[in-house]
C-alpha cells in the first residue's frame, strides 16, 4: 500500500536542494512569431538535462521559451516518480495551472517525464486538465503530440526505446550561468534496486556514442563554458561499443591508443583532454562498478574534480541485499578505503541513504549511522523509504516500519551527517581552494558563489573577478553546507 508520510527532507546543503527541491522553470527567449512554451521541471540532474533536449525539440517546431506562465500557449511539466511526495507536488501544480487553463482555454499542458512513464494515459483520467502525457524515451515525438492536441485530441507516447540517446540534438540551455553544464552520458536503468522506479519509467541502460558526448563537451567549452558534468544514473557501467563499420578510434591523444569499445575511464579521459580549463563532474557512481581504472583517471586529470557521490542507501548486508544493492557492507567500504588510497582524503565523498526500509531493525539502522562514522562523507542525500508502486520491494516485502519511527531514523541519519560535514569543512578552514566562480551570491550582490573542486560551495567578495573566472580562495570561515572565504590570488591553468 502506498504509505503517503510526511517525507520531510531535512536536505543539507545548497548542493542538495538544487537535486532534490529546486523547480527549474525554462527563461525568455527572443520569441517574434513564435508560439511559447513554459517548462517547469522537477527531480534529478538528469530530468533538467532532458528539459534542455525538450527545448530544442520544440525549437525546431517553432516554440520560443518563456519564464512567463500565464502568457504560455504550451505548459511542460517535466516530472519525478522517484517518492511519493515529488508526483503529489506535480498533482498540486497541475490543480493551480487547471486555472490557468481556464483562463486562457487555448494553453495546452503536458506532462513528461518519469511519472508521465508510470502512470500512462491513466493520468489523462485522473487529471482532466492534462492534454498530452510524454516519456522519456518519446521526446522527438512531441510536436505531432501537441499538433493533435491543437486540434483537441489528447495524446499519449510512453514508448520505452532500447537506442535512443538523443546523441544529435543540441540541448537548448536552460537555466545557464554560462559556466556549467550538463551533458548527458547515458540513459535508463538495468540495476533493479528494489525500491526503486527508475528502470520502469526509464527503461534499459544504453549508452551514447562517445563523439557526440566529445563534441558537446568541445561546443560548451568553445561557447565559454568551463564545467560539465557527465550524467547517468550508473556511470560507471557506461560502455560503448563501436559499430562494424568503425573498426577502432583513439581515446587517447597522448599514447594514440585504439579502442573499438569506450569504457567510463576511457571517456572521462576523452573529455577530460578537451582542455585543463574545462572541468569534469560526473554523477551517479555504483558501488558495485566503480574500477580503480576511473579512481586512476580522476587522479590522472588536475581538471576531473576531485569528488564522488557513491550512494550507500543502507550500512547493513541484509538490508542492502533485501535492496537488491548487489554488494554488502564490506564491498562498500573497501571501495571507499580505494578512494581514500588511490585520491587521498581531500577527495570529497557524498552519499544517498534511505531510512526506514522494509523490516528494517533498530539495529541495521545502528549500521547506517555506524557507516557515516566510518566514512565521513563531505555531504549526503538522505530519504525516508517511500513505496513505490510496481517495485520489487513493492511486490515483495511490507512497508512496515511506522511513519513516526522513519522519520526519527532519518533525523537521526540527518544529526550525523551534519556534524560530520561540518566537521569536514571546518578541516578546510585555513587552505587555499580553487573555485568557479558560477553567480552572483543569492545573499548580497557583493560577493560571488561558485564550487570547488570537491564541490563545495564557496562563497568570497567579488572584487573585480568575473562569472567563469577560476579564483584562488582562502577558508576562513565555514557551516555545515558553505564555505566562506576571500580571493589571494588568480590560480593561473597550465
Ligand atoms: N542511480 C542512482 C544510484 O544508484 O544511486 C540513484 C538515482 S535515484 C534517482 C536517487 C536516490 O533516490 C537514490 O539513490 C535513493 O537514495 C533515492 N530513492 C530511490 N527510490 C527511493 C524510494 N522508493 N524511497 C526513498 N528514496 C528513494
Ligand atoms: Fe534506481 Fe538502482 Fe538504477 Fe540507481 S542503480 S537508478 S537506485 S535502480
Amino acid at each position: 500500500m502506498e504509505n503517503r508520510i510526511a517525507e520531510t527532507l531535512k536536505i543539507l546543503t545548497e548542493e542538495d536542494k538544487v537535486a532534490c527541491e529546486t523547480v527549474r522553470i525554462s527563461e525568455n527567449e527572443p520569441a517574434f512569431n513564435k508560439k511559447l512554451l513554459f517548462i517547469e521541471s522537477y527531480g534529478c540532474q538528469m530530468n533538467f538535462a532532458d528539459s534542455e533536449i525538450v527545448a530544442s525539440v520544440m525549437r525546431e517546431a517553432g516554440f520560443a521559451t518563456t519564464s512567463d506562465v500565464d502568457n504560455a500557449d504550451l505548459i511542460f511539466l517535466n516530472t519525478c516518480a522517484i517518492r511519493d511526495n515529488a508526483e503529489q507536488r506535480v498533482r498540486t501544480r497541475l490543480r493551480q495551472l487547471n486555472v490557468i487553463k481556464k483562463k486562457k482555454p487555448g494553453t495546452l499542458i503536458g506532462v513528461l517525464g518519469c511519472m508521465a512513464e508510470r502512470l500512462k494515459a491513466k493520468l489523462l483520467e485522473e487529471e482532466k486538465m492534462v492534454d498530452i502525457v510524454t516519456g522519456p524515451d518519446a521526446y522527438r515525438d512531441l510536436p505531432r503530440l501537441v499538433e493533435e492536441a491543437e486540434t483537441g485530441q489528447k495524446g499519449v507516447n510512453v514508448f520505452l526505446s532500447r537506442e535512443e540517446t538523443y546523441a544529435d540534438i543540441s540541448p537548448i540551455r536552460l537555466n545557464s550561468n554560462g559556466v556549467t553544464a550538463l551533458v548527458s552520458i547515458m540513459r535508463g536503468c538495468d540495476n533493479m534496486c528494489s525500491f526503486c522506479v527508475v528502470p520502469m519509467t526509464r527503461g534499459r541502460e544504453r549508452s551514447r556514442d562517445p563523439f557526440s558526448i566529445v563534441k558537446e563537451a568541445q561546443d560548451l567549452f568553445n561557447d565559454g563554458y568551463k564545467e560539465v558534468t557527465l550524467l547517468g544514473q550508473n556511470v560507471d557501467s557506461y560502455k560503448w561499443q563501436a559499430p562494424n563499420s568503425v573498426t577502432a578510434i583513439s581515446t587517447n591523444v597522448d599514447n594514440g591508443t585504439l579502442e573499438t569499445q569506450v569504457n567510463f575511464a576511457q571517456l572521462l579521459e576523452m573529455v577530460a583532454q578537451i582542455s585543463p580549463e574545462l572541468r569534469v563532474r560526473f554523477s551517479t557512481s555504483h558501488p558495485k562498478d566503480i574500477t580503480d581504472e576511473v579512481l586512476h583517471t580522476i587522479k590522472k586529470y588536475d581538471n576531473i574534480c576531485k569528488y564522488i557521490h557513491l550512494p550507500a542507501q543502507h550500512g547493513n548486508s541484509r538490508v542492502l541485499e533485501m535492496m537488491n544493492r548487489t554488494y554488502n557492507r564490506e564491498w562498500y567500504l573497501e571501495r571507499i578505503d580505494s578512494i581514500r588510497r588511490i585520491l587521498g582524503d581531500e577527495c570529497a565523498i557524498s552519499h544517498d541513504m534511505i531510512a526506514g526500509f522494509c523490516s528494517e531493525t533498530e539495529e541495521e539502522h545502528q549500521d547506517s549511522l555506524s557507516l557515516l562514522e566510518y566514512v565521513r562523507f563531505d555531504f549526503g542525500y538522505m530519504f525516508a523509504y517511500s513505496e513505490r508502486p510496481g517495485t520489487l520491494a513493492a511486490k515483495k516485502y511490507a512497508d512496515d516500519i511506522p511513519a513516526d519511527i522513519k522519520q526519527r531514523r532519518l533525523a537521526e541519519i540527518i544529526d550525523i551527517q551534519q556534524r560530520i560535514s561540518l566537521e569536514r569543512n571546518q578541516k578546510l578552514i585555513g587552505t587555499v581552494q580553487k573555485v568557479l566562480v558560477e553567480n552572483t551570491s543569492k545573499r548580497s550582490v557583493n560577493d560571488f558563489t561558485g564550487r570547488s573542486d570537491q564541490n563545495k560551495r564557496v562563497i568570497f567578495p567579488r572584487e573585480n573577478f568575473k562569472v567563469g573566472d577560476y579564483v584562488d580562495v582562502l577558508i576562513t570561515d565555514t557551516t555545515a553546507a558553505t564555505l566562506r572565504g576571500y580571493a589571494v590570488e588568480k590560480v593561473p591553468v597550465s
